[in-house]
C-alpha cells in the first residue's frame, strides 16, 4: 500500500471503530514501544478506547513516557474485545508470540520496516528504506492530518533514536534529523530522553557486561566475534530480558570485526541470538531467516530451541562461506 492509501484506510477505520489494540513485538525495543505510545496518545486525544498489549512487561527504560496509557501484559484467561489491531515494528506474526490469536481476530494493520516482513496483516505498510517505524509513523500521522503533540513526539523520537543507535548506525538518514528537528518544536527534552534511554545503567547490567567480555571468542582471523552467556551464569543476577539489550555491540565494535554475535539462554529455555554486521558482504538477516528469525542486513536476530553450543556452531557454519 502507498502512504496515502494506508493513511486513508486507517482514518476511515478510526472513524468507524472505537476499540484499538496496539501490538509491539515480543521483547519490545524502543522502536516498537515508542511507536505504540505515540499512536496510543493520538487515539486517546481523539477519545478512542486504546490499549497497548505487550507480551512481557514494558522495559523500565521506557517507563518515563507511558503515563496515562493503558499498557497491559497479555493474559490468556482474559477476553479482549477490540475492533482494530495494529502491529508495529513486527517483522513476522510469530513475533506477536501468544498474542497472535487476539491480533488475527479483528481488522489487522501491519506497519513495519523489516525487509523480511511477509505482510501478514489485512493492511500492510512496509517501508524497508525507513530507518525505523518511528520514521514511518511520523509521515503516516502527518498524512492522516494528526497534530503531533509533545507526548506523541516523545514516542516517535525514542523510536527513531533507539533504532539508529543514537543516530549512529547505517540506517541513519537525513529524514531522521529533519523529523527530530520538527519534533523538538513540541518541547521534548532530548537530554532527559537520552539519559533514560542511552545513559542509565545498573549494577546487574554491568555484571552482564563483565560476563559478555569474559566469554568473547574470536573466529575467522578476527573477522567474527561471538559471546555467549548461559542461564546458569546469570540466574543469580536477577536480570530480565531488557538488561541484555545492547550487549551484542560489545562484540560488534571490536576493531577489525565484520560480524558480532551474541547468544544467550532465556529463562524459558529458548536461546536468543543477536546478529550484527559491519560490512555489506555479510547480510545477517539471511542467517536469521535460515533459523526462522528475521531483521535487517546489519542487525537481525532469532530464537531457537537448540542448545547454545549447537546454535553457535550453526552460525559459524553459515559464516564459513564468507571466510574460508
Ligand atoms: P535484536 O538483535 O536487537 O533483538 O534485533 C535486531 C533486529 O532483528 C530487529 O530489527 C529485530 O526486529 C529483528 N529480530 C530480532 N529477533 C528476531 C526474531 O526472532 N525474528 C524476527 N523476525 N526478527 C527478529
Ligand atoms: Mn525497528
Amino acid at each position: 500500500m502507498k502512504l496515502a492509501e494506508i493513511a486513508n484506510q486507517l482514518n476511515s477505520d478510526i472513524k468507524k471503530n472505537n476499540r484499538f489494540i496496539l501490538f509491539p513485538h515480543v521483547m519490545a525495543d524502543g522502536d516498537a514501544v515508542g511507536c505504540c505510545i505515540a499512536l496510543a496518545k493520538y487515539l486517546q486525544v481523539i477519545k478512542k478506547d486504546v490499549i497497548i498489549l505487550m507480551e512481557e512487561k514494558i522495559p523500565s527504560v521506557y517507563m518515563f513516557m507511558n503515563e496515562g496509557i493503558d499498557i497491559q501484559i497479555y493474559d490468556e484467561s482474559k477476553k479482549y474485545e477490540y475492533e482494530v489491531c495494529i502491529a508495529l515494528d513486527t517483522g513476522d506474526i510469530n513475533r506477536l508470540g501468544k498474542r497472535q490469536g487476539i491480533y488475527l481476530s479483528s481488522i489487522t494493520y501491519n506497519i513495519d520496516h523489516h525487509k523480511t516482513n511477509n505482510e501478514y496483516g489485512l493492511y500492510n505498510y512496509i517501508d524497508c528504506d525507513a530507518s525505523s517505524v518511528g520514521e514511518i509513523l511520523f509521515y503516516l500521522m502527518k498524512q492522516m492530518g494528526v497534530r503531533i503533540d509533545h507526548d506523541m513526539a516523545q514516542g516517535i523520537y525514542v523510536a527513531i533514536s533507539t533504532d539508529t543507535g543514537g543516530f549512529r548506525y547505517q540506517n541513519t538518514n537525513k529524514k531522521c534529523f529533519e523529523i527530530s528537528a520538527e519534533l523538538m518544536d513540541t518541547g521534548i527534552d532530548i537530554q532527559k530522553i537520552s539519559e533514560w534511554v542511552f545513559e542509565k545503567t545498573n549494577l546487574k547490567k554491568l555484571r552482564l557486561y563483565e560476563s559478555t567480555i569474559q566469554n568473547i571468542k574470536i573466529y575467522f582471523n578476527g573477522k567474527v566475534a561471538l559471546s555467549s552467556i548461559r542461564y546458569d551464569e546469570y540466574k543469580s543476577l536477577d536480570v530480565t530480558d531488557e538488561d541484555f539489550e545492547g550487549l551484542v555491540n560489545i562484540v560488534k565494535n571490536i576493531d577489525g570485526v565484520d560480524v558480532g554475535v551474541f547468544v544467550r539462554d532465556r529463562d524459558n529455555g529458548e536461546v536468543k541470538v543477536n546478529l550484527r554486521s559491519n560490512v555489506d558482504m555479510v547480510d545477517v538477516s539471511l542467517i536469521a531467516c535460515e533459523n526462522n528469525g528475521g531483521g535487517h542486513t546489519r542487525a537481525a536476530g532469532f530464537v531457537s530451541t537448540k542448545s547454545t553450543g549447537e546454535v553457535c556452531k550453526l552460525i559459524m557454519k553459515s559464516l564459513e562461506k564468507y571466510y574460508q
